[in-house]
């Protein structure tokens, strides 16, 4: 039993370690991945800002690409009209000899800025004087190319001087290279965190190719401003960063890619992403990029507060599961042992009852007799030991069947149950004989006790198909310990013995035999 106990736990306590071992296990790994899971969002949250920053960077500069042109339209227009404010100073100080003045004054501006200067004689339309920077040789113009001047160039404005109308103009071209130079500044001035830089590739030809493009712009590599680039172009990995670049702005005029570049300042090569846009009115690709392994770095920084939060969820998680198996061993202790001590008090229990009568048996009629002879012997508290046998009980098993005779059996416990004292003990001590003890039973009330038995159960009623109704009766042997008795069985053997008599006095008697009388 013992050997099935141990068993038993060794088997228990497994199963709760391997329960514990899997619940830590599957905690271990939904917090790794839940860690992993972090530092992912983290790097798409960051790679997102990162995006945001580099799209709004260029997108800001193409809007300024506007203002830009705009600022210098402006600038252009004032300059054309204080030139015109010159020519009415001419014309008032010596309108005789305007023509000429006019003349010189726009040979010699026109060197300076690309101005397009026109002289034309409004009586005849004939140009006097003309200055047009993106007219390579002196071609006369029509009047028609005039007409269509004022309405091309951005800047126009034109004064009748007698005969002598004035135009003063400036190109869309030079207001372009204006901004371009203005660009050009602002982009090589422009300072960004992470070593980030904005250049430029004017696309000189969309089909891609060899000197598909022109380097306009680039702070981190500013000698090779100038240079052609190729889409056949690789970079450390393989890859064809100008050839994805260009088709991605041909197909969507925007895109975000990867490649391996050079970082500023430094002779590393590493990941960047870029964002490039397309300008088409200058067929530039405006571009910004930032270096991955900055980003690594950042998310390594931010995600570290959260891998600490994660590692003592761990510890704290684990030291619980720890904590829950240890209650769960002590809790699965202390019910085992209160289960086996039931099952065991049950199972002795059992052990000692006669499943028939629900009386004790003999073994248990052998303990309660060793304890009774033992108080006997140390505080002289003795007990009447009775031997109670039915009496002709054959006769009823061969009537009536062994069933009813068993019947028979079960109410006669009932029946002297029912007559004895709380603490009194009885047993069936084999086939139809019942040893009773009934303690505290005094001398002079043996007869009153016996005789009272004796009646109730002649009382009892019984019927069976063979001998319709019937009685029965039975004998008791009398007896208690004494002195000289040098056992138990002794005092027992006595009680036998005294049964036996009443069986010779005629049966449904009872016979006391006393110490003297036994020899
Ligand atoms: P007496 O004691 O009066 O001398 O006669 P008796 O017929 O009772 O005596 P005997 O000991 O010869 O018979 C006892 C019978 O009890 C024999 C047996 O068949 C019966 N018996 C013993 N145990 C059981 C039992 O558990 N159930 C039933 N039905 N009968 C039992
Ligand atoms: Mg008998
Ligand atoms: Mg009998």
């Amino acid at each position: 039993m013992d050997y099935l106990r141990k068993k038993y736990r060794i088997l228990l306590i497994s199963i709760i370690l391997v329960i514990g071992l899997i619940i830590s296990g599957v905690v271990y790994f939904v917090l790794i991945d839940l860690e992993e899971a972090y530092h992912e969002y983290a790097k798409d949250s960051i790679m997102d800002v990162k995006k945001g920053y580099l799209k709004d960077t260029v997108n800001n500069i193409i809007d300024g690409i506007e203002q830009k042109n705009e600022n210098q339209v402006i600038y252009h227009q004032h300059l054309a009209e204080d030139m015109i404010g010159i020519f009415d100073n001419y014309y008032l100080a010596d309108s005789e000899g305007f023509l000429y003045y006019a003349k010189q004054y726009m040979q010699q501006e026109a060197k300076k800025i690309d101005f397009t200067f026109l002289i034309i004689n409004s009586q005849n339309n004939e140009v006097v004087f003309q200055y047009i920077p993106s007219l390579e040789d002196e071609n006369i113009i029509s009047t028609e190319y005039i007409n269509h001047l004022s309405s091309e160039l951005p800047v126009y404005t034109s004064k009748l001087y007698g005969n002598y109308k004035i135009v003063i103009g400036v190109s869309q071209n030079v207001i372009d290279s204006r901004v371009k130079n203005a660009l050009y500044n602002e982009i090589h001035g422009l300072k960004f965190e992470d070593d980030a830089y904005v250049w430029v590739n004017e696309i000189v030809n969309y089909a891609g190719g060899d000197d598909y493009a022109i380097r306009r712009i680039h702070p981190n590599l500013k000698d090779t401003e100038g240079i052609y680039l190729s889409t056949n172009m690789t970079d450390v990995m393989g890859t064809t960063p100008y050839k994805t670049e260009l088709e991605g702005v041909k197909q969507y005029g925007e895109l975000f890619f990867q490649y391996y570049f050079k970082k500023l300042n430094s002779d590393t090569i590493s990941e960047k992403i870029t964002y490039a846009k397309l300008y088409k009115d200058f067929d530039w690709i405006i571009a910004m990029g930032v270096h991955l392994d900055d980003i690594q770095e950042y998310v390594d920084k931010t995600t570290q507060d959260k891998s600490q939060q994660v590692r003592r969820l761990l510890i704290i998680l684990s030291s619980i599961v720890i904590v829950i198996i240890i209650i769960a061993l002590v809790v699965v202790h202390h019910l085992e042992r209160w289960y086996y001590g039931n099952f065991n008090k049950t199972l002795i229990e059992e052990s000692l009852k006669d499943p028939l009568t629900n009386t004790y048996n003999r073994r248990a009629a052998y303990k309660y007799l060793a304890t009774s002879w033992a108080n006997f012997k140390s505080v002289g508290l003795n007990a009447k030991i009775m031997m109670i046998d039915i009496d002709n009980f054959k006769k009823v098993n061969d009537s009536c069947g062994h069933s009813v005779g068993d019947q028979v059996l079960i109410k006669l416990a009932d029946t002297i149950n029912s007559h004895i004292r709380s603490n009194d003990f009885l047993s069936r001590w084999g086939g139809e004989e019942f040893l009773l003890i009934c303690n505290g039973l005094k001398k002079e009330d043996v007869e009153a006790f016996t005789v009272k038995l004796l009646n109730a159960i002649e009382k009892m009623q019984f019927e069976c198909e063979e001998a319709k109704k019937f009685n029965i009766t039975v004998s008791i042997g009398v007896s208690d310990f004494y002195d000289s008795d040098d056992q138990f069985s002794i005092a027992v053997n006595r009680a036998d013995m005294a049964l036996y008599k009443a069986k010779a006095a005629g049966k449904n008697t009872f016979v006391v035999l006393e110490e003297a009388t036994e020899n």
